[in-house]
C-alpha cells in the first residue's frame, strides 16, 4: 500500500508500474501537456515534479510511504527542479524536441554569450579602409587540465546538490512553506567537488585561464556606423560550451570639417570676395593625402551659400567602392571696408543701384541712420522673442532694418 497516489494519477500509471513505464507514461502527458504545446504551464509543473519525484527510487520510496508531506519533510528534497530542464533531459533539448522552436535551450551544446564592442572609427579611417588592432582579454580553456580543472577523475558530483549547483530550501513564510533555490555552497554553485591536491596549479581549478587575444579588424573603405564585424567564436571559452563570437560595431567619429550622409560628403568652404565675383581658386583639404584644387571661372558669381556638388569625390561605398558625391556650401568672407576712391570702379563694373523703394506717395521718407547693435540690442535681437519686453514697441533692431 501506498500512502497516497496523487503523483501516481497525475501521470496515469498504477502504483505499482514500474520505472520505464512511468517514463513512457510521463513522456506521452508531457509532450500533450507542454507549454509550448498550449498546455497550461502549472499543471506541466505538477506533472513533471511528480515524474521527478517516481523516477527518483530514493524519493519515491519517502512518497510511497509518507506522501507529499514526507517529501517535504525531508529537508531539500522536495522538487523546485525547473520543469523545463527536466523535460529537456528526457527529451534531449526542450526546443529542439519541437523543431528549435520557443525557449532559448537548444539540443546540443548551449553557445556562450557574444562579446561586443564598439569601436569609434575615424571618417578618415572609413574613407580609406584599415587594419585596427583590437587587444582583449577572453577566458580559454585551461591546456593543463584540458578543461577539467584537475586530475583526471578527480572530479566528482557534487553530493550537496546532486551536480545541479543550487539547494533548493523550505522557508517558512507566515503559514505557507516557500521553496526558494540558493547557489550550492559545498560546490560554490559548479556541481562538482575535488579534492584540493588534485587540483589544476595551472587555472586553480577554475578550468578557464584568461588570456590577451590581439584581433585584427579590417575596417573596410565606406563602413558606416552600426555596421558589425564578427569574430566567429573568438568570446570567452568554458567547458561544454560553444564559444560566442565577438561583435565589433563600428562607431563613426564625428568629423570636423565634413559630414556624411550615405556615400555623400557635405563640407563648407570660405572664399573671398573678389574670388567670388571674379573668379579664382581654393582648395578643400579631401580624408586622405590629397586636397582637391577648384576653379571659379571668371564671369560666374558665386553667391554666399551658394551649393556646390563635385562628382565622386564623396565616400567610397562599401564592398564596391563606388563613390559618392561631394557638396560644398560656399560661405564668401566679405571685407570690412573699402577705399572710397575704388567705387566708381565697381559702379562701371556692377549692376546699377535699385532705386529707393516709393511705397506710393503717402510715405513719408525719414532720415535715419544705421547703427551697429550694442550687446544688448545683439542679445535682444538674437533671442526667439520670448523675453522681448521693453524692445517690443521698438521692434527688434534686426528685424525693420532688413528692409532696405
Ligand atoms: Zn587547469
Ligand atoms: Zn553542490
Amino acid at each position: 500500500m501506498v500512502a497516497e497516489t496523487e503523483y501516481y494519477d497525475l501521470i496515469g500509471v498504477s502504483p505499482n508500474a514500474d520505472e520505464s513505464e512511468i517514463k513512457k507514461a510521463y513522456r506521452k502527458k508531457a509532450l500533450k501537456a507542454h507549454p509550448d504545446k498550449g498546455g497550461d504551464p502549472e499543471h506541466f509543473k505538477e506533472l513533471t515534479h511528480a515524474y521527478e519525484v517516481l523516477s527518483d527510487s530514493n524519493k519515491r520510496q519517502v512518497y510511497d510511504q509518507a506522501g507529499k508531506a514526507g517529501l517535504e519533510g525531508g529537508g531539500g528534497m522536495g522538487g523546485g527542479m525547473d520543469p523545463q530542464d527536466l523535460f529537456s533531459q528526457l527529451f534531449g533539448g526542450g526546443g529542439g524536441f519541437f523543431g528549435g522552436g520557443g525557449g532559448s535551450r537548444n539540443a546540443g551544446p548551449r553557445r556562450g554569450k557574444d562579446l561586443v564592442h564598439r569601436i569609434s572609427v575615424t571618417l578618415e579611417d572609413l574613407y580609406k579602409g584599415k587594419v585596427q588592432k583590437l587587444a582583449l582579454s577572453k577566458s580559454v580553456i585551461c591546456k593543463s587540465c584540458e578543461g577539467r580543472g584537475g586530475k583526471k577523475g578527480a572530479v566528482s558530483t557534487c553530493t550537496g546538490c546532486q551536480g545541479r549547483g543550487v539547494k533548493v530550501m523550505l522557508r517558512q513564510l507566515g503559514p505557507m512553506m516557500q521553496q526558494i533555490q540558493q547557489p550550492c555552497g559545498e560546490c560554490e554553485g559548479t556541481g562538482e567537488m575535488m579534492n584540493p591536491k588534485d587540483r589544476c596549479k595551472n587555472c586553480v581549478g577554475k578550468k578557464t585561464i584568461s588570456e590577451r587575444k590581439v584581433l585584427e579588424v579590417h575596417i573596410d573603405k565606406g563602413m558606416k556606423s552600426g555596421q558589425q564585424i564578427k569574430f566567429q567564436g573568438e568570446s570567452d571559452q568554458a567547458p561544454g560550451i560553444i564559444p560566442g563570437d565577438v561583435v565589433i560595431v563600428i562607431e563613426e567619429k564625428p568629423h570636423q570639417r565634413f559630414q556624411r550622409k550615405g556615400d555623400d560628403l557635405y563640407c563648407e568652404a570660405e572664399i573671398d570676395l573678389l574670388t567670388a565675383l571674379g573668379g579664382g581658386e581654393f582648395a578643400i583639404e579631401h580624408l586622405d593625402e590629397r586636397a582637391l584644387h577648384v576653379t571659379i571661372v571668371p564671369g560666374e558669381i558665386i553667391k554666399p551659400g551658394v551649393l556646390k556638388v563635385i562628382s565622386g569625390q564623396g565616400m567610397p561605398s562599401y564592398r564596391h567602392h563606388e563613390l559618392g558625391d561631394l557638396y560644398v556650401k560656399l560661405n564668401v568672407a566679405f571685407p570690412e571696408s573699402i577705399p572710397v576712391n575704388v567705387i566708381p570702379d565697381l559702379e562701371k563694373a556692377l549692376p546699377k543701384r535699385r532705386d529707393v523703394q516709393k511705397f506710393g506717395k503717402k510715405v513719408h521718407l525719414d532720415e535715419v541712420t544705421l547703427e551697429e547693435p550694442n550687446d544688448r540690442q545683439r542679445r535682444s535681437a538674437a533671442s526667439d522673442g520670448d523675453d522681448m519686453d521693453e524692445d517690443e514697441e521698438h521692434g527688434g533692431p534686426g528685424v525693420q532694418c532688413a528692409q532696405q
